[in-house]
């Protein structure tokens, strides 16, 4: 507890993760931390020495933490990196806003290009590092550069052209969190963007499951392919482990029905990737990032 003597943050031992991840499953993290600022986070990293023990989280969307736990500091962004600043000629938006909330805002003031983030769970920090997209849009479309802070308490600014952005990944260094980054900022009209947000909000509802306990896409979608096809090709839209489902709207979605836990929708996943390599040769990837004990 040494390293949190001078924060302002908020630090919780033993945090079950099945309150925050969107799967609803997971272990307990042994510490939970909420840095309220960049200030916050430095001092702890920069007296924390093991560093592999360090991770960090966004909105876990996109999450599966094991059942087992994780061992050492999960890092969670408090309320001083949630910001949005409108500069001359960019944004600058703090890592913990969330993607609805940030299109919402760009919608108010006329700004053309955040619409599809209005249909993605999860923070801007987990998006960038994710290089999430939908509908033709990746949010690598929308950036100028990105702050960091590495393990050592340190700030970097990384120029978009430094960043090795690629479908569904950023390339940023593990031994990087992102606190940050300056946006682009185009103007549009704002009906015609309300109109984009509605198109895309109401497209999502018909193909893709809604209120249900899911991580989003499972798998990365291989060259020229689509995961959900080779899913559904491969004769797995039935398949059950424990209480884990494959959704019934969308092949590459995995569902929590309601008493899974992480080991149920890890298995059914590795089961899913067993099948259709069977049957198609294809080797899914995956898309959902898995940390923690088994
Ligand atoms: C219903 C549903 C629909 C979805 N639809 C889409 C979609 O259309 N397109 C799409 O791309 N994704 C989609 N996703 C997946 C997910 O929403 C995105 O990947 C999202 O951007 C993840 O953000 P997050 O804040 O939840 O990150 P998390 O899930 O918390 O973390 C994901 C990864 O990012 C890392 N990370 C998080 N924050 C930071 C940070 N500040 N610095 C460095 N690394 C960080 C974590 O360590 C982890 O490796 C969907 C998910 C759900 C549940």
């Amino acid at each position: 507890m040494k390293y949190f003597s001078k924060s302002k943050g908020v630090v919780k031992l033993n945090f079950p993760m099945s309150k925050l991840t969107w799967f609803q499953t997971g272990g307990k993290a042994q510490v939970l931390f909420i840095p309220e600022n960049r200030l916050d986070l430095h001092l702890f990293l920069k007296s924390f020495k093991e560093k592999k023990l360090i991770n960090i989280i966004g909105g876990c969307s996109n999450l599966l933490v094991r059942d087992g736990g994780v061992k050492g500091v999960i890092v969670k962004l408090g309320s001083g990196f949630d910001f949005i600043n409108f500069e001359n000629d960019h944004i600058i938006c703090g890592a913990s806003v969330k993607n609805i909330n940030l299109s919402n805002k760009m919608a108010k003031k006329s700004i053309r290009g955040f619409e599809f983030l209005s249909t993605i769970p999860g923070t801007i920090g987990g998006s960038i590092f994710m290089n999430s997209g939908c509908f033709g849009s990746e949010i690598k479309n929308l950036i100028k550069s990105v702050i960091v802070m590495n393990k050592n308490g340190d700030l970097k600014e990384l120029e978009k052209e430094q960043i090795n952005f690629k479908y569904r990944s950023s390339g940023i260094n593990k031994n990087y969190f992102i606190i940050a980054a300056k946006l682009k900022k185009n103007k549009g009209s704002k009906i015609a963007i309300k109109k984009k947000i509605k198109k895309y909000v109401n497209l999502r509802k018909k193909t893709q499951p809604n209120k249900v306990l899911t991580g989003g896409s499972t798998f990365t979608n291989p060259e020229k392919k689509k995961a959900w096809k080779l899913i559904k090709d491969s004769g797995c839209e039935n398949m059950i482990v424990g209480g884990a489902k494959i959704s019934d709207k969308h092949c590459n979605f995995l569902v929590n029905t309601g008493h899974a836990n992480s080991k149920d929708l890890e298995n059914l996943g590795n089961k899913i990737r067993s099948k259709v390599f069977k049957e198609t040769g294809e080797k899914l990837n995956w898309e959902i990032k898995r940390i923690g004990i088994r």
